[in-house]
């Protein structure tokens, strides 16, 4: 079976380094919040481009805790995607504040075009955009939006570190942006991690109150904030065993994305591939086929030994909990539904090798419909 994450292998090549960095933390008997956190926020922030970083516990927490030092409060109306993890919606329905999702496009992207419309007709003053399977959204067109419309932005980078739209990494025109090391995603942690990333010290500096209780300095507490704050064990795992290691996994995601698209020929499945001028870093990767034949298409792909999972089995406004909140579409719910129905991802990970990648695509090529 070709699976979706392989963390034997990733294992078997980390071990030494992880080793070594649980006993640096060990031997410096400092567990929350010491040099390995400041080392990583620094190391981060100079492989992603963006200058100043905070390390949260999760990627939830990174998109809520950025929303709220931009002043979102309960009733914001909140404009984001209508595909995404739902940590997404859920960092905004923490907060109290009413998700707005606007359509998605043909790569199942929040469609600007959209975006621009839901904001023209006011009242929305928060955007949280996804960079969804490591794709770029247009960076130009974010920040447009953004200053058109004196948006507070939080991008959702989980799926989108080392990704860029022409030259521009994700996470830039925002004023904050937040990222996830849950294990499966490109620079996986091993436990829950995140970090919130921005251009502009004093946002990291709120972030970094919230973060720890709301104190601004031991024993004084200035906001109402949470138990958010990054492991130092996990922080030197991440600094000196992985981030180390991303730009090659990154190079090994692009170099399989391409060769599936060169090898995958069957009209009946579509590869959703990169949107123009997206340099991707290939979280997943997506294929379209048939909504009426998409539960024997996995039991296909499983038969012929290809792990397959779906991102995601339906929009977010379809979850049962969304029955309970409040929430607006705006524009036609339709595509983002049609989208769902029918995308399958394929395994997509640093230790795929050529021939797996190879009979994941053939499987791929005898699926008669
Ligand atoms: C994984 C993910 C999150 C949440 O990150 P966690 O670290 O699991 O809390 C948020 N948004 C997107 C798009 C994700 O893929």
């Amino acid at each position: 079976m070709v699976p979706l994450n392989d963390f034997a292998r990733q294992w078997a090549d980390v071990r030494a380094d992880v080793m070594e960095a649980v006993e640096a933390v060990g031997e410096s008997g400092w567990y929350i919040l010491g040099r390995e956190v400041r080392e990583f926020e620094a190391g981060l922030g100079a492989v992603w481009g963006l200058g100043f970083a905070a390390g949260t516990a999760s990627g939830l927490d990174a998109i809520e805790i950025s929303l709220r030092v931009l002043g979102c409060r309960a009733g914001d109306r909140v404009l984001t995607s209508p595909i995404s993890a739902f940590a997404t919606v859920l960092a905004i329905l923490k907060i109290g504040a009413v998700p707005v999702f606007a359509g998605c496009d043909r790569f199942g992207l929040l469609d600007l075009d959209a975006a621009n419309e839901a904001c023209a007709q006011g009242g929305i003053r928060f955007c949280v955009p996804v960079h969804l399977y490591g794709h770029a959204l247009d960076a130009v067109r974010l920040r447009a939006l953004r200053d058109r419309f004196s948006l507070a932005m939080v991008e959702d980078c989980a799926q989108s570190i080392g990704a860029s739209f022409r030259g521009e990494p994700t996470g830039s025109a925002g004023q904050m942006a937040a990222a996830s090391f849950y294990p499966t995603k490109n620079l996986g942690a091993m436990g829950d991690a995140g970090a919130i990333l921005s251009d502009t010290p004093a946002l990291i500096e709120a972030a970094c109150v919230l973060r720890d209780y709301g104190q601004s300095s031991k024993y004084v507490h200035e906001r109402i904030g949470s138990n958010s704050r990054l492991d130092e064990v996990q922080a030197a795992i991440l600094r000196r065993a992985l981030l180390p290691r991303l730009a090659r996994w990154t190079a090994r995601r692009r170099a399989i994305a391409a060769r599936y698209l060169e090898r995958i020929t069957n009209p009946l499945v579509l590869p959703v591939g990169a949107p123009p001028g997206s340099e991707s870093c290939w979280h997943l990767f997506p294929v379209l086929v048939d909504p009426a034949r998409k539960p024997a298409f996995l039991d296909h792909l499983r038969a012929e030994g290809a792990g397959c999972a779906e991102h995601y089995p339906r929009a977010l406004f379809d979850q049962p909990v969304m029955r309970e909140v409040e929430w607006e579409c705006f524009g036609s719910c339709a595509p983002a539904r049609r989208f769902c129905a029918s995308e399958v991802s394929l395994p997509i990970h640093p230790y795929l090798g050529d021939d797996e990648v190879d009979q994941v695509a053939a499987a791929c090529n005898r699926w008669t419909g």
